[in-house]
């Protein structure tokens, strides 16, 4: 049997007529950047937030660089994050200039521990970016807690976590900003690259706006100097579509990583735990194998056998190549570094079968013996 890591035909197809129409409707008005889809997108994606604003823009990174533009971050700043993410996440923190201070994770939920952070805070710390990684959220209870002490601005990394909640209330509204994507296979993805900042401050909304689309003001005068990071009306009338499906896809995912959970009980492998005041959305379903075992001959098992496994992140940021220059060594976030060796992300999505889950225990189960 085969068992992609994410199956984005098989949504397509269970709403193939809704997302055709969106795409004629945008190209029978030519459309095509801004405009009308992408403002109507806006309102509802920050209603569904429970939210003021959100600005669409050309993906999520752009959303994470020019979020950190508009809370005045730049050059001989620093912002507090965690290592182990997708590197998009310190790399925006680069791009303006600042510097990523790095917080080690809580070994349980994968996201940043709030009992390290303000250790790592000095008199540069401008923001914190905690990350919902795999649709979890990041404990902002005791992180919000923490920058109001210190005067820190709260910028949530949302790419993982469309529609998850802390204590009942949905990420991008947990911090003062918050940035998602819409690369195809997230939760909530359009077909080609997408992204958005939410916020309830209008200064934010505003400046984002504006530097997403090069500093305009008007059609020939420009403000100041922006970017080119528009969203485009085809990929935002993909997403008005798509925006009405998301709670039954994320309870679609919630049922399967149950499962997975039952299924998984009586292996050597830990299953993915939630904090119990958070809804998570399972961007990821992604489990630890056991100290020791070697993961990359577990992956060549299930891939040889059609299982499509991926590994969320085999290398912590302070540990990539672009990174030398911070001259974090190997040891400087152990549990990050040790999480690292050992996840592994199984197929997951709410069209997945029963018989494919199946197919996919079964498989795991071989390789772990084998
Ligand atoms: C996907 C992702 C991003 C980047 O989003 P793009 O739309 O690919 O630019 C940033 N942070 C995290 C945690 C992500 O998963």
């Amino acid at each position: 049997m085969n068992v992609p890591l994410v199956d984005l035909k098989a949504q397509y197809l269970s709403i193939k007529p809704e997302i055709d129409a969106a795409i004629q409707r945008v190209i029978d008005k030519t459309s095509f950047i801004m405009g009308d889809e992408v403002a109507r997108f806006e309102q509802a994606f920050a209603a569904y937030c429970g939210a003021k604003y959100a600005v669409g823009v050309a993906s999520g990174t752009a959303a994470l660089f020019l979020a950190l533009l508009a809370h005045g971050i730049g050059p001989g700043d620093e912002v507090i994050t965690t290592p182990f993410t997708f590197f998009a996440t310190g790399e925006a923190i680069s791009q303006v200039g600042a510097k990523p201070v790095f917080v080690d994770i809580d070994p349980v939920t994968y996201n940043i521990d709030p009992n390290r952070i303000e250790a790592a805070i000095t008199s540069s710390t401008k923001a914190i970016m905690p990350v919902h990684l795999y649709g979890q959220p990041a404990d902002m209870d005791p992180i919000n807690a923490i920058a109001e002490k210190h005067g820190l601005m709260v910028i949530e990394d949302a790419a993982q976590a469309h529609g998850s909640r802390y204590k009942g209330q949905r990420a991008g509204s947990l911090g003062h900003s918050a940035c998602f994507s819409f690369y195809p296979s997230k939760n909530l993805g359009c077909y080609g690259d997408g992204g958005a900042v939410v916020t309830n401050d209008p200064k934010v909304a505003e400046s984002v706006a504006k530097l997403r689309n090069h500093g305009r003001v008007t059609k020939y005068e420009h403000d100041e100097l922006g970017y080119g990071h528009r969203l485009d009306g085809i990929q935002a009338a993909i997403l008005g579509a798509k925006l009405p499906h998301l709670d039954a896809w994320n309870a679609g995912r919630r049922e399967r990583a149950a499962r997975y959970d039952e299924l998984l009980a009586d292996l050597p492998v830990t299953t993915p735990e939630h904090l119990p005041y958070t809804e998570p959305v399972y961007h990821c379903y992604t489990i630890r194998l056991e100290e020791g075992v070697d993961r990359d001959v577990i992956v060549r098992h299930l891939k040889a056998q059609g299982v499509g496994v991926g590994v969320h992140y085999p290398i912590p940021l302070h540990l990539q190549p672009a990174y030398r220059f911070l001259e974090l060594e190997p040891g400087a976030f152990p549990i990050s570094e040790a999480m690292a060796k050992r996840v592994l992300s199984l197929p997951l999505y709410a069209e997945l079968t029963d018989e494919q889950q199946d197919d996919v225990v079964a498989t795991l189960k071989e390789a772990l013996s084998a």
